[in-house]
């Protein structure tokens, strides 16, 4: 089985990831100390931070919606993605299988940016 950093966006296998390196979706090597992290690091934990919240709030939604103009190309497609989801389900109980039912698209978007969890790759389809 194999995750997908939302960091480095590579799959990679168990063993990439320490027991808290995978709570945070990110691997071994892109898991560095906070005082070695940039601003679009910063940004990106950022969130990360609010998607894995019980409730997306009202100011989480407006801090999205400056993240969506984001210097930074790849803080800008998480802020988006998770600014779209805080539309549409603003609550984390049960969020995977109604976007997955409703918004596969959005959901598979999610999915890819290494955001779900547990995320996986279906290995067999080639
Ligand atoms: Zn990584």
């Amino acid at each position: 089985m194999e995750y997908i950093c939302r960091i480095c966006n590579q799959p990679r296998p168990e063993s990439a990831f320490t027991e808290k390196s995978h709570s945070l979706h990110t691997c071994k090597k892109c898991n560095v100390l906070p005082n070695q992290r940039t601003e679009e690091r910063d940004q990106l934990d950022e969130i990360f931070k609010i998607f894995m919240q019980t409730r997306i709030s009202q100011k989480d939604t407006v801090r999205l919606k400056t993240l969506c103009t984001s210097k930074y190309p790849r803080v800008a497609v998480h802020a988006t993605l998770v600014f779209e989801v805080s539309q549409l389900r603003p609550y984390k109980k049960g969020r995977f299988a109604f976007l997955e039912q409703k918004y596969p698209e959005l959901a598979k978007r999610i999915e890819d940016a290494g955001f779900f969890y547990p995320q996986y790759i279906k290995t067999n389809s080639n």
